[in-house]
């Protein structure tokens, strides 16, 4: 019997919102919800005990840097990632396609920049049919990364949801380059779901829907992938320049996508996509936004985006959200943060870090409610 599944307990009557549960062998994820990214196997500034005593349902870590380091087979040796990193609670795995590809094209926002740099370039060595070789960042070893080597970098890790291994094509490219990459793409999720099912390992597999801002690609892309026996959907590849682009790609493939099981947006996790996405049926979020915030002295609060910097700060002896009930809140004052943050103190990343992520797992909690009142 398949340990996942997903349950919708009730759909707006405004709107394609719903609220859902999902069960996985870890334990269960209340939908929509906000899925924090721990690259390397922890939040950063943030142990797992904390992040878990916080309530943070599902966590994002990335196979790719895990495959550079420490290597997927020393997790394997552990007993598995959530052994390695003692968090008993859910954890979704990319395939590390996104990061081999942002290596050779740049991310979408670099390229727009800068059209990348000679350094990554090199980085990677040959795109072919079979996979993507590329040198590691780490030792200058080549490696092959193939969706069958991916989906058991994946099984090593043993991850409650693994992602199938996808081409990033570049942001700029023509429409029939795009459309030989979907190909491509189909082919190779194609082979990470056989790989998978060989032995799923109690594993769940969402298809990584792409096609660029083409509505017509991305229904092409959905029905392709709905054939397939995958668990849930992820929406990846290029999401637009604008937010807008974004929005209106998702109001026009949201509705293709079949209703019964899990959807969840790759990358984005803003407070302003959450809000706009969740009446779109988007289930769940991934986004290093308000953990990178965080760090960055912009703390979320429900008068807006705080920056702990300003002077205004610098006596003010109340807490960053007097609604906020995280540790942060109940122990500290904005004054004090102020200050850890000006005198560069590390005690400063944990303490935001934890009321940031504090405050949108309690942020999706609300929206659940409003969702079950029917008001979103
Ligand atoms: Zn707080």
């Amino acid at each position: 019997m398949n340990p996942f599944s997903f349950k919708i307990l009730h759909k707006s009557k405004r709107s394609q919102a719903r609220v859902g549960r999902l069960i996985t062998p870890h334990g269960v994820i209340d939908t929509p919800n906000f899925v924090a990214v721990g690259t390397n196997g922890t939040i950063k500034a943030l142990d797992n005990r904390a992040v878990e005593e916080i309530g943070l349902q599902l966590m994002f870590c990335n196979t790719y840097h895990l495959l550079l380091q420490p290597g997927t087979p020393v997790v394997k040796q552990a007993g598995g990632l959530h052994d390695f990193i003692n968090r008993k609670l859910p954890i979704i795995t990319d395939s590390g396609g996104f990061q081999v590809f942002s290596l050779a094209y740049g991310s979408v926002a670099s390229e727009l920049k800068s059209q990348g740099t000679k350094k990554t370039e090199q980085a990677v060595l040959k795109i072919n049919e079979e996979g993507v070789t590329f040198r590691s960042y780490r030792d200058g070893r080549k490696i092959l990364l193939t969706p069958e080597s991916s989906v058991q970098a994946q099984k090593d890790l043993g991850a409650d949801i693994i992602i199938p291994f996808d081409e990033l094509p570049p942001f700029h490219i023509a429409d029939q380059e795009l459309e030989k990459a979907l190909e491509r793409t189909h082919r190779w999720e194609k082979r990470s779901i056989e790989e998978h099912l060989k032995s799923p390992q109690g594993q769940a597999m969402y298809a990584v829907i792409h096609g660029g801002i083409d509505d017509r690609l991305r229904a092409k892309s959905c029905a392709t992938l709905a054939e397939m026996p995958f668990d849930g959907f992820s929406i990846g590849g290029s999401l637009g320049k604008t937010k807008q682009q974004m929005v209106d790609m998702l109001k026009s493939l949201t509705p293709r996508i079949p209703q019964e099981k899990p959807t969840h947006l790759l990358g984005i996790g803003d407070l302003a996509s959450i809000e706009q996405c969740i009446p779109l049926g988007i289930d769940t979020f991934d986004s290093s936004y308000p953990t990178r915030a965080a760090r960055h002295g912009m703390l979320l609060s429900r008068k807006g985006h705080l920056k702990i910097n300003k002077g205004e700060n610098r006596t003010d002896f109340g807490s960053i959200d007097p609604e906020c009930n995280c540790s942060t809140c109940r122990s500290f004052s904005r004054a004090y943060l102020h200050h850890l943050f000006k005198a560069r103190e590390m005690t400063y990343m944990s303490l935001a870090t934890l009321h940031n992520l504090s405050y949108i797992i309690d942020l999706m909690q609300r929206y659940r409610q409003a969702i079950l009142d029917d008001q979103i």
